[in-house]
């Protein structure tokens, strides 16, 4: 007899996650899979940040961590929102968290209330919804299109806003579409949140640095909405660390106590060891991140190359992160004579079972016409991907 909570019973497993270890369960039985699944560098974690985290532990950081996180890190990352972003932060506002993912999960539990909304544009990142559904919110989700790059309009923004709204969720660049908001974009709507003084913004920046367009433009930076703004971000994507889980939140300061006092509950400090080597990563500069940033591009053309070679197939041109999220909408209704695709899923599924290329189904990410594509990985496997899947494609009738 299972007797879960009801708030558990209805949370979905993180289909990102869910697909990885299918991946990984079929490459440990032998099956030769190119895994374009999870939304992680195939890069090693760079070797001075390496270096750190041996240092911590011959230094014995082998104690509890402050539960907010070291001091000298909340301050690196003062620091670099500062100096990168010319937000200004205390030390007290920012947060060190189990991932970026954790930080989200803080700051969203520490908001919503049963019943309140939180404004979601899709395609979001799967975990959006199921954390909001977790605190008992209601997600209000705005479907955008490829016409408008999949970026919300501040009129279909302004259109959502209700009594009950308590926070927005924005994320740029975007996974899973690689949209990348521009300075006017935010602005415009910046400017509608401005007329809404209680609702809060979270801002999940995880792909800052993997911009193709320029730098990074953060909604903070506008005074008509930065003291309500959550910046999420973490070490996980552009230092190639998404084992380490560090991430961290900088928040308006009731928001960040509210977050202190329920990872003191929940988690205690994030890892001393992935900490001091987080900080490393955060102050010690080279360009790592830069060259990485160089290849995914790299990538990105070759992939979005191999797909404009399949008949069909709708894209928009993503500016940052590691994601293609093409429509798939063409071969709903064909069959290669074995296996009838009629949804998202399907065709995920044939990818992986015909072509071995492992991919997700866009529903998890509030658009089932389309499937994501992860390009982190060697430019050798996704040209052998690109061709197995315009083969399984072009078997489709
Ligand atoms: N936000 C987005 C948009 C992501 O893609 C990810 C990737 N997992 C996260 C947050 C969480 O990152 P982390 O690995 O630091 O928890
Ligand atoms: N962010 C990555 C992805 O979207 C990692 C998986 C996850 O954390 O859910 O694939």
């Amino acid at each position: 007899m299972e007797l879960l909570s009801k708030r558990l019973a209805g949370l979905s497993e993180s289909q990102t996650m869910a697909m990885n270890q299918k991946t990984q369960d079929l490459q440990a039985q032998g099956v030769d899979v190119v895994n374009l699944s999870v939304g992680e560098p195939d890069f090693f974690t760079p070797d001075h940040v390496k270096a750190a985290a041996k240092e911590a532990v011959d230094k014995n950081f082998s104690f509890y961590s402050p539960g907010d996180g070291y001091m000298d890190l909340r301050k690196a990352v003062v620091a670099k929102l500062k100096n990168e972003n010319n937000l200004n932060f205390e030390p007290k506002q920012v947060i060190v968290c189990n991932g970026a993912k954790h930080a989200l999960a803080n700051t969203v539990m520490s908001i919503v209330d049963d019943g309140d909304e939180v404004i979601v544009p899709a395609p979001y990142w799967v975990t959006y919804v199921e954390l909001v559904k977790l605190a008992g919110g209601i997600s209000v989700v705005l479907p955008t299109t490829l016409a408008t790059d999949y970026k919300v309009t501040p009129e279909q923004l302004e259109a959502a806003i209700t009594p009950k709204t308590k926070a927005f969720m924005l994320c740029s660049p975007s996974n899973p579409t690689g949209s990348v908001y521009s300075r006017e974009e935010l602005k415009a709507l910046a400017d509608v949140l401005a007329r809404y003084p209680r609702i809060i913004i979270i801002a999940d920046e995880i792909y800052e640095h993997i911009n193709f367009v320029g730098r990074h433009q953060s909604i903070a930076q506008f005074e008509n909405v930065s003291a309500r703004t959550v910046i999420i971000n973490g070490v996980s994507k552009c230092y190639a660390m998404t084992g380490y889980r560090i991430g961290y939140l900088a928040a308006p300061l009731w928001i960040a106590k509210a977050c202190s006092k329920l990872q003191s509950q929940f988690t205690s400090g994030p890892s001393s060891i992935a900490q001091r080597a987080a900080l490393t990563a955060l102050t010690v500069n080279n360009n790592f991140t830069e060259d990485m940033k160089q290849v995914f591009k790299r990538r990105r053309d070759l992939v979005l190359k191999g797909l404009s070679e399949i008949p069909g197939l709708k894209f928009n041109i993503p500016q940052g992160a590691f994601y293609v999220f093409p429509d798939v909408t063409a071969c709903f209704g064909k069959s290669d004579g074995e296996t009838t695709i009629n949804n998202s899923s399907d065709l995920s599924l044939y990818l992986l079972s015909k072509a071995f290329v492992a991919t997700v189904s866009g529903d998890g990410f509030g658009e089932p016409n389309c499937i994501r594509i992860s390009y982190a990985t060697a430019d050798e496997k996704l040209t052998k991907a690109m061709a197995s899947m315009k083969e399984a494609f072009s078997k489709l009738k």
